[in-house]
C-alpha cells in the first residue's frame, strides 16, 4: 500500500532532514509510528498524502507513485485514497458536526452523498458516543469530541488508507479505547491500511507493527 525508497526531505526554511530509505507497508496492515517529538512523523504523513513532495526518491501509495505527479492529480489521489484525521482536527467552524463527517462528500464530486452514506456517518457519530450532537457547531464541542468528529471523518469514505496523526491525543482512557477500537474495527472490516502516529504506549498492542523513528536519521542538520 506505501512503498517509500531512498526517499529524501528537507524544509526550505529549515534544517530539518528527513531520510528514509527504505518503508514497506502492506496492503491492511496496521501500522503504529513512533518517535520523539520533531523527528518527522507528521512530516512522513505528509509526505505519504502527497501534501509534501520529496526532494528525492520514489513513494508509492496504493499503486500510484506519487511523487511526480502534479498538484490537481495529487488533491485527487489524496481525496480518492486517503482519510486523515489532522492532529489539529482540520474542522469546519461553520458546519455542523453531522456536515463535518460528511464533508469529504461535499468537496469531492466523486464521491456520491445517498441513503447509505448518511446512515454509516449516523453509525460512526453513534459508536464514537456523538449521538444527539449531530447538530451542533464545532466550538460547542469539547476538544476530545472534536477528535472524534475528525476520526468519524476519516472513515466516512472507506478510503484505502487511513493516515492518523496522535488520533487519541485528546481522549480520556475510555474515549481513547472505543476511537481505536472503532479504527482497528472499520480498517479490518473495509480491509483499510492504517498508518498512526502516536506517543501512547499503551496502546501499541493493537497494531500490527511499531515504527519507530529514531530508525530513519531523521539528522537535524543535514542538508
Ligand atoms: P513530529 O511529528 O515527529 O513531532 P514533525 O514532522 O512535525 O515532527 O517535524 C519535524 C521537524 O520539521 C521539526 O524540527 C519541525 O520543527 C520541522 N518542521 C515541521 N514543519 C515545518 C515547516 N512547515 N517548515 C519548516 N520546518 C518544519
Amino acid at each position: 500500500m506505501v512503498v517509500m525508497e531512498q526517499m529524501r526531505f528537507g524544509y526550505p526554511a529549515s534544517t530539518f532532514a528527513l531520510r528514509i530509505d527504505a518503508l514497506h507497508i502492506r496492503p491492511g496492515e496496521k501500522v503504529a509510528i513512533v518517535g520523539p517529538s520533531g523527528s518527522g512523523k507528521t512530516t512522513l504523513l505528509n509526505l505519504v498524502s502527497g501534501i509534501s513532495i520529496p526532494n528525492s526518491g520514489r513513494i508509492v501509495v496504493h499503486g500510484l507513485r506519487i511523487d511526480v505527479l502534479n498538484d490537481r492529480a495529487r488533491r485527487n489521489f489524496r481525496i480518492a485514497t486517503i482519510g486523515f484525521v489532522f492532529q489539529q482536527f482540520e474542522l469546519i467552524p461553520y458546519l455542523r458536526l453531522v456536515d463535518n463527517v460528511l464533508l469529504p462528500y461535499f468537496i469531492n464530486p466523486r464521491l456520491k452523498l445517498n441513503r447509505e452514506v448518511r446512515a454509516r456517518a449516523d453509525e460512526l457519530i453513534a459508536r464514537l458516543g456523538l449521538g444527539g450532537k449531530e447538530r451542533r457547531y464545532m466550538h460547542e464541542l469539547s476538544q476530545g469530541e472534536q477528535q472524534r468528529v475528525a476520526v468519524c471523518r476519516a472513515l466516512v469514505g472507506a478510503a484505502p488508507l487511513i493516515l492518523a496523526d496522535e488520533p487519541t491525543g485528546n481522549l480520556d482512557p475510555a474515549n481513547k479505547r472505543s476511537v481505536l477500537q472503532l479504527l482497528f474495527e472499520e480498517s479490518d472490516r473495509a480491509g483499510q491500511t492504517l498508518l498512526a502516529v502516536t506517543h501512547d504506549t499503551a496502546v501499541l498492542d493493537g497494531f500490527d507493527r511499531t515504527i519507530d523513528f529514531s530508525e530513519f536519521h531523521a539528522v537535524g542538520a543535514e542538508s
